[in-house]
């Protein structure tokens, strides 16, 4: 059984980079008939709030990403706990008692000698008395997990074979000094309580990757399949970021966006997957093989999301939009077939419906009262059919020699108000002919 997780940190509103994990996670459990798990990453106590938590759960959910099961790592210290005492036990897991400014002095005179600036495991080499003298000192322990400083290799679904070099990297910290957690451990144990069985995550966390497997084997796990994708960006290449108020899902959803433009955008950016139309996620999830990710980053157009999303309001039918239709008071097949062509945002629909609907402020240039007078004189009786327009277009035509634009614009702006629209040809039978001789001088 296939079992993935998205691991947010729930320390503010999720934005287009976070739904692009939350959404490939979704596709590869839904291909492979799997679980998924959303695991609320909230151990930094200062910054994860439940009020955020809550927030990725609404988001989720809108964009129509269902998890099968929620984890709060805030809930399951206990298992944390476990994991530490087996790898303090096992000598992985030793306290240091470095201050910050200790180890910028210490790095900073490897840099001076042209060493690489590891940290140098001085930690080690202390007795029990120089902790015993440390601690009654008041000093505190960070705690250092010991790397096997070896080539770490995976296949990575996405990227293909990677080697990290644990060599090259500073013993990692686990456990701050005042005890809380930092995110790799528990990520870790999660994985492997959870039986995670694929990681799919952004390349940001490679070489993480090669530590985490380090960590795994040595808690006895079994270590998952990896895939790290490609990270999108904003037009500018910048990163998307919470603290610096990206723009996010839900200030798209309040923008009025449709969620599957949202969520094509964010997935499928950055991939050889054209961006168009899909009917489902479930779609999505059968095309997107995860090789057709690029290498390269994936930068995201919002005149590709606007045009996106005016293209998957054009091919929706009635019966998907009328529950909003209907919230709307604008329920009638024809209305939404004539009017959804000129939608960019399901709302605009409110302010096209008065097209029908009426009152508009017909535009009438002198020049063209003599011609729009001779117009309303000639309006076919009803009943009216989606023919009414090239009839009554064509007998104007016939006595005036008007053609193209002369002859449809006129027409148009004392019939809507607007030079734009919808196709006159479907709205005339929707306004009816009482209210065309209205708008007509
Ligand atoms: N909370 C981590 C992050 O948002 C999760 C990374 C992972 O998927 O392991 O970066």
């Amino acid at each position: 059984m296939t079992i993935v997780r998205w691991a947010p940190s729930p320390t503010g509103r999720i934005h287009l980079g976070n739904a692009r994990p939350a959404l490939l996670n979704w596709f590869f459990a839904r291909r492979s008939g799997g679980k998924y798990v959303l695991r609320m990453d909230d151990t930094d106590l200062v910054r994860s709030t439940r009020e955020s938590a809550d927030s990725i759960e609404v988001d989720l959910a809108w964009l129509s990403v269902i998890p099968d099961l929620l984890v709060r790592q805030s809930e399951r210290t206990a298992l944390y706990d476990a994991a530490r005492a087996r790898l303090v036990a096992d000598g992985r897991l030793y306290p240091c008692y470095e201050t910050a400014d200790e180890l910028d002095r210490r790095r900073a005179r490897a840099r001076a000698l042209g060493k690489p600036p590891i940290y140098d495991r001085a930690a080690l080499k202390l007795t029990d008395q120089d902790r015993a003298r440390l601690e009654a000192e008041g000093r505190k322990p960070h705690w250092r997990f010991k790397l096997d400083g070896r080539l770490v290799q995976f296949e990575d679904l996405i990227k293909g074979p990677q080697t990290v070099n644990t060599a090259s990297m500073s013993d990692p910290v686990l456990i701050r000094e005042d005890g809380s957690y930092l995110y790799t451990l528990p990520s870790v144990v999660d994985d492997i309580d959870l039986a995670i069985t694929h990681v799919i995550r952004g390349e940001d966390h490679v070489s993480n990757t090669g530590t985490q497997i380090e960590i795994i084997e040595a808690l006895g796990g079994s270590v998952p399949v990896f895939a790290h994708h490609n990270l999108l960006t904003d037009a500018q290449g910048q990163g998307f970021s919470k603290r610096l108020e990206s723009q996010s899902i839900s200030d798209f959803r309040d923008e009025g966006y449709e969620p599957l433009a949202i969520a094509i955008m964010a997935s499928i950016t950055g991939t050889s997957l054209p961006i168009e139309t899909y009917a489902s996620l479930d779609e999505i999830a059968e095309k997107l093989d995860f090789l057709m990710i690029s290498h390269g980053p994936a930068r995201f157009n919002s005149v590709e999301l606007d045009n996106l999303n005016a293209r998957l309001l054009h091919a929706m039918s009635y019966d998907q939009a009328l529950p909003r239709l209907t919230s709307l008071g604008l329920e009638g097949e024809a209305i939404w077939l004539s009017l959804r062509d000129n939608l960019t945002k399901f709302g605009d629909i409110v302010d096209l419906a008065k097209l029908v609907t009426g009152p508009i402020d017909p535009v009438i240039a002198e020049e063209d009262r003599e011609f729009l007078a001779l117009a309303k004189a000639l309006l076919p009786a009803e009943p009216w059919t989606i023919d009414i327009w090239s009839e009554w277009t064509g007998a104007l035509k016939a006595a005036t020699g008007r053609k193209g634009k002369a002859l449809f614009l006129p027409l148009r702006l004392a019939l809507t108000g607007r030079h734009d629209g919808p196709e006159l040809k479907s709205l005339l039978p929707l306004v009816g002919r009482m209210a065309c001789l209205d708008r007509l001088p």
